[in-house]
């Protein structure tokens, strides 16, 4: 531990966003350059507090050895720090632009004093790295001769495919979408997540000897019962992808889409024509409304707000969180307080105001007679607890429209679509996603692994990396009888996500 006295000493200082005018200009990532004389301060904070909740239970997913490393940075041994995170993480470039940071909401520090800055520093250690040439994927020394298919390229899958690769393994990733990566590629837009970012490390395990097969749609085009017969093992890692639907009147109407069909299509134009091919729903001059928080919610203001949308109104059904963690959300738990984020900052920044608004409930998509949504007929709402339950109270007399040509549903997803399932005659849990234990991460088709969303429900890139990692253990298991490979944690955590 570099100074025993650092967290005295040094304020947290975060690092800065570009400012939300400036970057609502493109679709750049919105971070700063790091200094490094700044990190390596917010590093000596960390104070060695004897038990790192920041690395255990409700903290990172991935056990990252953040004590360890933020030591090194203090030190300036910056190659040993990124040796240190690769144990744990395969991809912190990812993780480092877009975790939630769990591992801060559970820093002792933060019992006191504003956590130390772990994901900052975790993103400047992996940046440094490539900079300087240090990242690498080799291939394995030794060829096992096992041959395993990985469904999906998301967090997940990727994981795995790194793992089983470094195991020895011969491992092929099938992947339905014309581009590597999951919702890394085509959920998080450029501006939280660049897509050379992306193909950079993909690159790195193609050559490393992973195999990549885009538009194999498994289930579709490609017949699963051949990769199970053709392959020793096989992992499903097909993520999330059903929308929750809001099934109210004037659903049908044009300009009401689901979050994914705005965003997805806007980066795959954005990526083919810097959106000249015009493939994508444009929300320019539109008085948007996304209804629904959280990650795709934020990115759908984020992508409107750059299309030069002409307002911006986002609705929350939950009542406004607090500013400081209530009674019964203590320390080290997710702190579940009211945050602003980059695509709030950007609406605020334009239009003055913050566009949430909470404890609001749709009724009705309002159709202009022709056929397309001109408002949404919303009410208050009150929320009560009941015996500990939430009981939800219309407001009398509350009703009123909202002007809106385009809205987006951005109210979460509902777990893997079905027809992969089916063709495997896999088994489901009550929330639709494939049945199998975290840890252990077999499905009820000998040989057939799951692990990511689809097996956990819509969660984090973190939590996706944990569950590759976790099911390339079993896999190695299953084929060699023992593994090498790390296992990470095995707790559900109660951190976001
Ligand atoms: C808009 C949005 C923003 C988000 N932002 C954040 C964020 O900022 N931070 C964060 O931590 N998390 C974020 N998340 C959540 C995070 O992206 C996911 O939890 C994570 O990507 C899940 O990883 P996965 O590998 O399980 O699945 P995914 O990333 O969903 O990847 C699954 C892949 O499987 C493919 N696939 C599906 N079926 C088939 C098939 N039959 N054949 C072939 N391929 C198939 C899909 O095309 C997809 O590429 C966000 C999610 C969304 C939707
Ligand atoms: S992966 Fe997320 S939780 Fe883990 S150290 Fe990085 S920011 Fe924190």
């Amino acid at each position: 531990m570099g100074k025993p006295t650092g967290f005295m000493e040094y304020p947290k200082k975060s690092v800065p966003y570009r400012s939300a005018i400036q970057r609502l200009g493109d679709f750049d990532e919105i971070f700063t350059e790091p200094h490094e004389d700044q990190l390596k301060i917010q590093g000596v904070r960390c104070m060695d507090c004897g038990v790192p909740f920041c690395m255990a239970d409700t903290g990172c997913p991935v056990d990252n050895l953040i004590p360890e490393w933020n030591d090194l940075v203090y030190q300036g041994r910056w190659h040993e720090a990124l040796d240190r995170l690769h144990e744990t993480n395969n991809f912190p470039e990812f993780t480092g632009r877009t975790c939630p940071a769990p591992c801060e909401g559970a820093c002792v520090l933060g019992i006191t004093d504003p956590a130390v800055t772990i994901k900052n520093i975790e993103n400047a250690i992996i940046d440094r790295g490539f900079a300087e040439g240090w990242v690498r994927h080799d291939p394995p020394n030794v060829r096992t001769g096992k041959k395993i298919a990985i469904v999906g390229s998301g967090p997940a899958g990727l994981a795995a495919a790194d793992q089983l690769n470094k195991a020895g393994h011969q491992v092929t990733v099938y992947e339905r979408d014309d581009r590597i990566g999951g919702l890394l590629m085509y959920g998080i837009p450029n501006m939280k997540l660049d897509k050379d970012v992306v193909n950079r490390r993909v690159d790195l395990m193609r050559g490393a000897g992973i195999e990549f097969v885009t538009d194999a749609d498994v289930g579709r085009n490609v017949d699963p019962m051949k990769l199970v017969a053709d392959f020793d093992a096989l992992l499903l890692a097909t993520g999330a992808t059903m929308p929750r639907n809001l099934p109210l009147p004037g659903r049908q109407l044009k300009g009401v889409h689901f979050a994914m069909d705005f965003l997805t299509p806007n980066t795959k134009s954005l990526l083919n024509s810097n959106l000249a091919d015009g493939k994508y729903i444009s929300a320019k001059d539109k008085h948007v409304i996304v209804i629904g928080g959280g990650d795709t919610g934020t990115d759908c203001i984020g992508t409107a707000m750059r299309h030069r949308c002409r307002s911006m109104v986002n609705l929350e059904l939950l009542v406004e969180p607090p500013e400081e963690r209530p009674a019964d959300n203590p320390w080290p738990q997710w702190p579940l307080i009211w945050r602003s984020e980059y695509g709030h900052e950007e609406a605020r920044a334009q239009f003055g105001n913050d566009p949430r608004q909470y404890s609001v409930l749709t009724k009705e998509f309002v159709d202009d007679g022709k056929g397309a949504v001109s408002a949404l007929r919303v009410v208050a709402v009150e929320w009560t607890k009941n015996d500990g339950n939430l009981k939800m109270t219309e407001i009398p007399a509350s009703e009123r429209l909202l002007k809106a040509d385009l809205v987006l549903v951005a109210m979460g997803f509902l777990g893997p679509e079905s027809y992969l399932a089916d063709a495997l005659d896999i088994q489901r849990d009550e929330r639709s996603n494939y049945l199998a234990e975290h840890g252990k991460f077999i499905t009820n088709i000998p040989g057939v692994f799951t692990a990511g969303d689809c097996r956990r429900g819509q969660s984090l890139v973190v939590w996706g990396i944990n569950e590759g990692r976790g099911a390339a253990r079993v896999i190695d298991e299953y084929l060699q009888g023992s593994s090498t490979l790390p296992a990470p944690a095995i707790s559900m955590g109660s951190s976001a996500g």
